[in-house]
This record gives C-alpha cells, structure tokens and sequence, in this order.
C-alpha cells in the first residue's frame, strides 16, 4: 500500500471515528436524561423508559467497540500493516477496505470463518 492510499485511509478513519465520537456522547446524553426521567415514574411509562435505555444501552456498546475498532485500524496504518489479514497474512483488497476500513480480515477468511461459526450453531 502506498502512502498516498495510507493517507487516505487514515482520513476516512478519523472522520468515522469523529463521527463516532459525537454519536457516543449525544447516547451518553441521552441514558444521562432517561435517568432523569425515571425519578417521576407516575408520569411516564417505566416500560417504555426501560426499552428506551437498554436501547441506548445496546447502541453505546455498539459504538464503543467500533470506536476501538478503528483506534486499531489507525494504529496499525501507523505500524504499516494496515490491510494485511490476520488470517492469512495476505493483502485485503482494496474494495474490501474502502467499504470496511477496519476489518482485520480478507474476505476469504472471513466467509471461511462465518462458515465455521454457523457449523459450530
Ligand atoms: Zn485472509
């Protein structure tokens, strides 16, 4: 991969994990207010307040994990080995990374992986 392209992929990364971050705290605002809200219970529907916040709940998880997800793919721009499959130790392609930019895996691992999950189910 040349640098240019890595450069290019390290823009993508920050942009998504801006994004992300932004996301994280509106979700991190919004548990903090449903908390709030569970102090007048008569008013509102607890069952709805508790759907509303595993909801967030689920999502906050959701986006922690990709905001590591691409912290490592940045860091692994950084060691040079961005791209590289963790399976096989082949080149993911092009295509692949520009729709993924943080998958560790080529798509033969992948779908040979997926296989092996569902086999195990
Ligand atoms: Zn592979």
């Amino acid at each position: 991969m040349n640098k240019k392209t890595q450069e290019e992929f390290k823009k993508l990364l920050n942009t998504q994990l801006e994004a992300l971050l932004k996301e994280a705290e509106q979700t991190a605002g919004e548990l903090q207010s449903s908390q709030e809200k569970e102090a007048v219970p008569d008013e509102t529907d607890l069952a709805t307040i508790e759907r509303d916040r595993n909801f967030l709940l689920r999502i906050r998880d959701r986006e922690r994990k990709l905001i590591q997800k691409i912290q490592e793919a940045l860091k692994r721009l950084e060691k040079n080995n961005f791209g590289i499959c963790e399976g096989c130790g082949g080149p993911i392609s092009m295509e692949r990374l520009r729709a993924r930019p943080v998958t560790t895996y080529c798509i033969e691992c992948k779908t040979e992986s997926e296989a092996k999950e569902k086999s195990l189910h």
